[in-house]
């Protein structure tokens, strides 16, 4: 399987860091050994010392497709979870001042944390609902799919057109703003429409 992750795809999330509010989907990938399951802790790696999280929707994708038109894209996703992209935010400020790929920032082990997957018709409208983030009993993200730039149909419509997808292949699509830095000792707790799916320790 693959997990591919859409940059800047909230508006109020782009301008935090000072990027565009881009025309289309900006694309990036992580591979299988990026993955961080069943809540358990991520380990801040040795090469940063500015690990930052970002909770995000996540799709599973239910079927293989290729080109897969807007209007049918919704056949192939039917459960949705949470993750958190984690980012070496330090070195992805230096790769970019460089104009280099953000790959290593963004792709290292760990860096995919998912929670289980619930249907999407558990959830009444997926382009309203609200996903959250508490760090240490504090709120620090707070989104809700009506702010998403790009909608889960237009996103599979765009990667499908350069690259397949297959059942099991992960969608993170993208993060609100509210980004942040995590330490060591941080508890984390993700929640979709007040339900908890994420809960876990950085160590
Ligand atoms: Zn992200």
């Amino acid at each position: 399987m693959k997990i591919i992750a859409i940059g800047r795809n909230y508006a109020a999330h782009a301008k935090e860091l000072n990027n565009p509010v881009p025309s289309s989907p900006v694309i990036f990938m992580k591979p299988d050994t990026a993955l961080l399951k069943d809540n358990k802790p991520f380990y801040i790696p040795d090469f940063s010392s500015d690990i930052h999280y970002e909770l995000e929707v996540v799709l599973k994708i239910g079927k293989e497709g290729k080109h897969i038109q807007e209007k049918f894209a919704s056949n192939y996703f039917e459960e949705i979870g949470l993750g958190i992209d984690f980012t070496a935010r330090d070195l992805q400020s230096r790769l970019k001042e460089k104009g280099l790929p953000w790959e290593l920032s963004k792709a290292f082990d760990q860096s995919a944390a998912v929670s289980t997957f619930i249907h999407k018709y558990s959830v009444e409208n997926i382009y309203d609902f609200n996903f959250e983030l508490d760090i240490n009993q504090q709120r620090r993200q707070n989104g809700n799919t009506k702010n998403l730039l790009f909608s889960f149909e237009k996103i599979i419509a765009f990667v499908s057109q350069y690259i397949t997808l297959k059942k099991g292949d992960l969608i993170f699509t993208g993060t609100p703003e509210g980004v942040g830095q995590v330490l060591a000792g941080d508890h984390l707790e993700a929640s979709l429409n007040g339900k908890e799916l994420l809960n876990f320790h950085i160590k």
